[in-house]
């Protein structure tokens, strides 16, 4: 079936119970067991499992083409477990522009647990080659890339992992399933933050791992999120498959419009360069055509004239709100610099914009006038 239909139905069916159409959000933390000590439907408690979970978790794999699926109550819990399966001693490789929270895990977290890491530019795959020790065990991908929204090339990334006896992940929030499909080029995992587009209304924190098949480390991620129990809620469990149903629409819907607004950036006097895959005079716009399937509506762009010219465009939207986070229905433009502190890589004039589900033009005459000065 079609993704729009597997968006809508996958992991889900009527109650059995009830007949209810929408399931029931399940609540209850216990299951009571049979007199014989078993127990009715395999739940026990909430922590390891319950029927919420189980049809998100079920819904995120079919979505992404792998299992097991794994969900958190973060995009971060996800993307910590991951390196919780692995021990001291192990080295990581990462992109030197990986989400900003991605980065300050592996240095101030896993350092002092004697992780090893190296933060590379990813979108040069002989970088990823160079960095590789006997002890990775991890390859960490993220494309496109916050905020410069560089494009990595996965298959010959996973592939270079792989050589060397290492795990390929890649961070897909960005760019969804609908944008293009880690598994099906060869990574091993794929880490979501439902909190953006899967949950898709700026309402939910939450997060998944999710793997190409069952494996010693997604053995491990499961005991780490039953044991751990950084867990989705049930309600939030509900609410990103409430999000799944539209998730086809919106993302196309969103990426026509930052399309858009990218060409509508590129002529703007003020606007020395605009980070869109989707534009050819995108760098790695070739690598880009080849492995998604659509550019997807984040897109980055550096104001002339600095921090203080960017707060000065930001300062005067109307319509786009200034906000961090990205993926929901409405706008949100971020001045990355001030937000991530002094270790940031985010150029002083550079705004980050999620583009949400607005009539594009309302976006563009928004950004207009706010140029204009
Ligand atoms: C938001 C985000 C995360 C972290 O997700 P949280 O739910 O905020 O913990 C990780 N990676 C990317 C690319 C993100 O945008």
């Amino acid at each position: 079936m079609r993704i729009e239909t597997l968006a809508v139905h996958a992991g889900r069916s009527p109650d059995t119970v009830t007949g209810a159409v929408t399931a029931p959000i399940h609540l209850s933390t216990t299951f009571e067991r049979e007199p014989d000590g078993s127990y009715r439907a395999g739940y026990v408690y909430a922590r390891n499992a319950n029927p919420t979970r189980q049809s998100l978790e079920a819904a995120l794999g079919v979505l992404e083409g792998g299992v097991p699926a794994i969900s958190f109550a973060s995009g971060s819990a996800a993307t910590m477990t991951l390196l919780q399966t692995l021990a001291a001693g192990d080295h990581v490789i990462a992109p030197v522009d990986a989400y900003y929270g991605t980065n300050k895990l592996i240095r101030e977290v896993f350092g002092p647990w004697k992780l090893e890491a190296t933060m590379v530019d990813m979108s040069d795959p002989a970088a990823v080659t160079a960095a590789m020790r006997p002890s990775t065990k991890l390859v960490w991908v993220e494309t496109p890339s916050n905020p410069l929204v560089a494009i990595s090339d996965i298959a010959r990334i996973a592939e270079i992992a792989h050589k060397g006896g290492a795990l390929c992940a890649v961070d897909n929030t960005w760019a969804t399933p609908l944008g293009q499909n880690p598994l099906a080029l060869g990574a091993d995992v794929v880490m979501h933050a439902t909190t953006k587009y899967l949950g898709g209304h700026s309402d939910v924190l939450g997060g998944a791992l999710i793997y190409r098949e069952e494996s010693e480390s997604a053995q491990r991620a499961r005991l780490i999120q039953q044991s751990g129990g950084a867990v989705p809620s049930p309600f939030e469990c509900w609410l990103v498959l409430r999000g799944l149903c539209t998730l086809p629409y919106r993302v196309r819907a969103q990426t026509a419009h930052a399309s858009a607004i990218a060409e509508f950036l590129a002529q703007q006097p003020r606007v020395s360069v605009v980070h869109y895959p989707g534009l050819t005079t995108h760098p790695a716009h070739d690598v880009a055509k080849r492995q998604m399937k659509l550019f997807g509506g984040m897109l980055s762009f550096e104001v002339e004239g600095g921090a203080d010219a960017a707060m000065g465009v930001a300062g005067r939207l109307h319509v786009i709100t200034r906000a961090t986070s990205l993926g929901g229905p409405e706008s949100l433009i971020e001045h990355r610099q001030s937000v991530e502190g002094p270790t940031t890589r985010a150029p002083a004039g550079l705004l980050r914009l999620s583009v949400g589900l607005e009539h594009p033009d309302d976006l563009i005459d928004d950004l207009r006038q706010a140029l204009a000065t």
